[in-house]
């Protein structure tokens, strides 16, 4: 068994007992990477003499008796948090040869662990996408089938896990770019409650949406990784201060007693066949288990990715005028005026898909149209809310697909926009009302590709969603299995 292809927990488990070092275990990623990364492409930059080095410091905190569950664990960070030092692009040409002076509150935490970081994931270019072909650098193949798309925005992260070019991977979710890709590639994704999670350092694309999160082999390591991760941060105000539970904890209880919501909202048109049969039967498998599953409505459903495409962009439009060429990122040098270099800096900086949403969001918020579009969206956004409220407190969790298909083929809805945009429905709302989601895998395709199940709960209930992902997970059987690369 290559240690590459291994979990945090299992992983961590030999590297405290010093049957492996960190330094075996980063070669074993390492050399996985050489093998395949001309398949996958998952990474936009690798950091092999920085991973070594931190697996090296790593071994002698092992050595001195070191037990935190990250120290030696090699991980992918999505190219969208700043990494001290380390090329941060956002997948973009504007960012091209960027170097962060400061790190992300989450790469603090993963330094102070003693993690070894890997590289920079591939990604949509600003986390818009859904495919990760949105990106100026590498365009990540679904492991599973190399001529399918990963999904995104996080692709690359979730690629790197599914391919085990890493042992875990950290994504961010704005409208479902963590579950969507973990559920394309069979892994396990995760996005926390808004504010559970510092975005410190985190490229921001759509702030009141964005939440950082992780990607893992199996819930367990999830479960791990969210503990990592969480906790208040006085540098981000959306940030919670609030007591983080002990995540792994969670997952020795079973749901016997516990409700499940099903909104068939999201079992609608569109809906491929084999997507809902796999998702009925994890619903089978919880109710074995002995949950109940209750019908429940989510009755705005349909309006979501009308709000989302309004109010995403809106903020991205504010958010992106950042990149003026001025303090940093890319700048036309040729230009002669400072209203040219403005301009061409952007023009040539940014590529077709984030033009086209700071284009929409500038028009969502010009006067004149702010009331029709961006204040219209905001009230839809307010009964997308009172649905979850209504709905969760007729149960624990909500149970649905994540994704209305499997993965699609790379450059099947490039040149469609609104085609892409729509396979983001089951994913949007949650975002929308700031809960915590979460995608497990639950099957396979007859074309072999991966179907992941979502379970959203009220905001700060991961513990409920990885204790019913955890036993879902049991009970199917699929970790483990690995893709051909073919
Ligand atoms: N696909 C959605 C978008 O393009 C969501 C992206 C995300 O969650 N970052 O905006």
């Amino acid at each position: 068994m290559e240690l590459a292809s291994l979990t945090i927990h299992e992983l961590h488990a030999l590297l405290v007992r010093r049957e492996i070092t960190a330094r075996q275990l980063t070669e074993s990623v390492l050399a996985r990477i050489a093998a395949v990364e001309g398949r996958v492409q998952a990474y936009i930059t690798l950091d092999r003499e920085g991973a070594l080095a931190q697996a090296e410091a790593a071994d002698q905190r092992l050595a001195a008796g070191e037990t935190n569950p990250l120290c030696g664990i090699p991980l992918a960070i999505k190219d969208v948090l700043c990494t001290k030092g380390l090329r941060t692009t956002c997948g973009s040409k504007i960012l091209e040869n960027f170097l962060p002076p400061y790190d992300a509150a989450v790469i603090e935490k993963f330094k102070a662990a003693g993690a070894v970081l890997v590289g920079k994931a591939s990604m949509d270019e600003f986390a818009m996408g859904s495919s990760n072909e949105n990106c100026a650098y590498t365009v990540p193949r679904n492991p599973w089938r190399l001529d399918a798309i990963c999904g995104g925005s996080s692709g690359g992260s979730a690629a790197a896990v599914a391919a085990d070019e890493c042992i875990a991977a950290l994504g961010s979710d704005t409208g479902g770019s963590i579950r969507q890709p973990a559920s394309h590639c069979g892994v396990v994704g995760i996005k926390p409650t808004y504010g559970r999670v510092s975005r410190y350092g985190l490229l921001a694309y759509a702030s009141s949406l964005d939440q950082v999160g992780p990607l893992t082999k199996d819930v367990r390591d999830a479960a791990i990784m969210l503990q990592a991760i969480s906790g208040h941060d006085q540098r981000d105000s959306t940030s919670i201060n609030a007591p983080v539970p002990d995540y792994t904890a969670a997952l020795v209880e079973g749901v016997a007693g516990m409700k499940i919501g099903i909104p068939k909202e999201y079992f609608g048109a569109g809906l491929d066949p084999e997507v809902e049969a796999a998702v009925r039967n994890a619903i089978r498998q919880l109710e074995a288990a002995g949950a109940e599953a209750v019908e429940v409505s989510l009755p705005h459903t349909e309006y979501g990715v009308a709000a989302y495409y309004i109010i995403a962009p809106a903020e991205a439009s504010s958010n992106l005028a950042r990149y003026d060429g001025v303090r940093f990122g890319y700048r036309d040098l040729a230009a002669d005026t400072l209203h040219d270099m403005f301009c061409q800096s952007r023009s040539q900086g940014f590529g077709p898909e984030v033009k086209r949403r700071i284009i929409i969001g500038t028009y969502a918020l010009s006067s004149g149209y702010y009331d029709a579009y961006y204040k219209k969206a905001s009230q839809v956004r307010t009964l997308i809310v009172e649905d979850f409220t209504k709905a969760l407190a007729q149960c624990d969790a909500l149970l649905s697909p994540v994704a209305p298909t499997p993965a699609w083929r790379l450059g099947e809805k490039a040149s469609d926009p609104l085609a892409m945009y729509l396979s983001d429905a089951l994913t949007i709302p949650t975002n929308l009302a700031g809960l915590p989601g979460i995608s497990v895998p639950c099957g396979l395709s007859t074309a072999g590709l991966p179907i992941g199940v979502q379970l959203q709960a009220a905001p700060f209930a991961e513990e409920k969603l990885l204790r019913l992902a955890f036993n879902l997970e049991q009970r199917l059987d699929l970790v483990g299995k690995k893709p051909a690369l073919a």
